[in-house]
């Protein structure tokens, strides 16, 4: 029987390079696994490996990430790229696939940092070649230097539309256009959040400069848009879509859509915590303490899997996290454990006083939450809004339902992707809070893993 790990740390962004941080600091060997190649998480994706040219195309902010990443080549951290992690069970073994092979690791204390994912966006012609997500734009512009040069529309709402247009303008793409379905109600609804905003004005400037590039760009910026539908045969050909009632059409090569970012919750649903409906960012988030403990004793969530909260937020987080837990494991008193803690407090509370205004600002626009009936919404399994409803008329009650009416959520993202917008569309139909009606039950695997590689699992205690 293998003695378990002090500490394992899923996700290698911010909340979990500053969780490895901490951990190193107090001198204990952490395990830290994540699915991409390189640290750094979505934010700082492929920072150690940027060109200068690329660094200054991505901005200040993706290269403010390079002192969390030096914490990679610790002795006592064991950092494992390219590990997914399928798998973990309350008492806190984790199971991942690395190298084609599946691997089991107990741990004394686990801190679930998977971050966050962009909401989906579904709407007419969203599944055609050629749509993507301004996320996914964003990775091959960090990973590889490659984006559009020409051709792409950026269509939806949120920090990283203007981010991403920011940085494609930086790169010198020529972009079709960009398309802001921010509903003009989002503004009044979000004007008495400002206050709190002001208090920590940098994210506001931030946005102010977006906005500056990409008005000086000349690039054609459509706001108040609505009724998108995504147009062509085989591959996306254009966008259609209508502001204050005049229809537009633009031609494009690639859409890439966003409308914000929501927790991650695949793996603290999978162990059955309980989660709250967070009615500001429309999505779920696990129930923790202010360590970022939940419920499990040997289980930790931080960063934004715990509830959208930016990066520097998410890094603080992480801090507090790993506090907590080498204070649980004994490391740490839990004098020393406040002590280390008050600097990592103090920017978690003022890095999330611009969050209500942001959350409130770009809240998505109801035609995204709410599709037309013959939208598709779960993609692996084909399923459309309308079928959804057509399952509450025949008395679905919630989510999990669905899928002995229709599959939906059981392909290969495991409800990932259709989750949230399944659950909004049956609390309408149903005419009930969401709250009600609750979330997909999600099991292991939660990502897929084959026979082969679970063939040549070993169990911690065989080893
Ligand atoms: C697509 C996308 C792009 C973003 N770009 C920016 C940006 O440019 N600027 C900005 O300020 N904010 C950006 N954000 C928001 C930003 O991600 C967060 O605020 C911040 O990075 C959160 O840090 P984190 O450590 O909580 O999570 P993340 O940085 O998201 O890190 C989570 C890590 O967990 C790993 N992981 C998840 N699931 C598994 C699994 N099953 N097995 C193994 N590893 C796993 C992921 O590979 C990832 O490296 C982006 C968000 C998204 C979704």
């Amino acid at each position: 029987m293998v003695d378990p790990v002090p500490l394992l740390i899923m996700g290698s962004g911010p909340a979990g390079l500053a969780a490895a941080q901490e951990a190193v600091r107090a001198g204990v060997g952490a395990l830290l696994l994540d699915e991409q190649p390189t640290g750094g998480g979505q934010i700082y994706r492929a920072l150690g490996e940027a060109t200068g040219e690329r660094q200054k195309t991505l901005g200040t902010d993706y290269a403010a990430g390079a002192p969390l990443l030096t914490v990679l080549s610790a002795q006592c951290l064991d950092h494992q790229p390219g590990a997914t992690v399928w798998e973990v069970s309350p008492d806190g073994t984790v199971y991942y696939t690395r190298q084609g092979q599946a691997r089991a690791v107990s741990a004394e204390q686990v801190i679930l940092c998977s971050g966050a994912m962009e909401r989906p966006m579904p709407f007419p012609g969203w599944t055609l070649p050629g749509v993507m997500t301004c996320g996914a734009a964003q990775i091959l512009l960090k990973g590889a230097g490659v984006f559009p040069a020409s051709g792409a529309v950026l269509a939806g709402s949120g920090p990283l539309l203007l981010l991403l247009a920011k940085q494609l303008i930086g790169a010198r793409a020529r972009l079709a256009a960009v398309v802001d379905t921010t509903p003009a109600d989002n503004y009044r609804g979000a004007l008495k959040y400002l206050p709190g905003a002001l208090r920590t004005p940098g994210y506001l400037l931030k946005g102010l400069s977006m906005i500056r590039t990409l008005s000086a760009s000349g690039v054609p910026w459509y706001r108040g848009a609505s009724g998108l539908e995504a147009i062509g045969d085989d591959a996306v050909a254009g966008l259609r879509f209508k502001v204050r009632g005049r229809q537009h059409e633009v031609a494009c090569s690639n859409l890439f859509l966003h409308q914000g970012v929501v927790p991650n919750v695949q793996l603290s649903r999978s162990l059955g915590l309980e989660h709250h409906w967070d009615g500001l960012q429309r999505c779920w988030r696990p129930i923790l303490d202010g360590w970022g403990a939940s419920a499990l004793e040997r289980i930790a969530v931080a960063g934004d899997a715990g509830g959208i909260m930016g990066a520097r937020a998410a890094e603080a987080h992480g801090r507090l996290a790993a506090l907590g837990a080498l204070n649980r494991i004994g490391v740490l008193s839990e004098t020393e454990r406040d002590r280390r803690a008050a600097g990592a407090r103090a920017v978690y509370r003022r890095e999330i006083l611009p969050r209500p205004f942001l959350d409130r600002l770009y809240r998505p626009h109801p035609d995204y939450l709410q599709p037309a009936d013959d939208t598709i919404v779960c993609r692996c399994e084909e399923v459309t809004a309308g079928q959804i409803r057509k399952y509450v008329e025949l008395g679905c009650l919630g989510p999990n339902q669905t899928k002995a009416f229709g599959r939906s959520g059981m392909g290969p993202c495991q409800g990932r992707v259709c989750g949230l917008t399944v659950s909004e569309i049956i609390a309408q139909a149903r005419g009930v809070p969401l709250e009600q009606v609750g979330y997909y039950r999600i099991r292991p695997p939660i990502k897929p893993v084959t026979l082969g590689e679970l063939a040549t699992l070993e169990q911690p205690e065989d080893a």
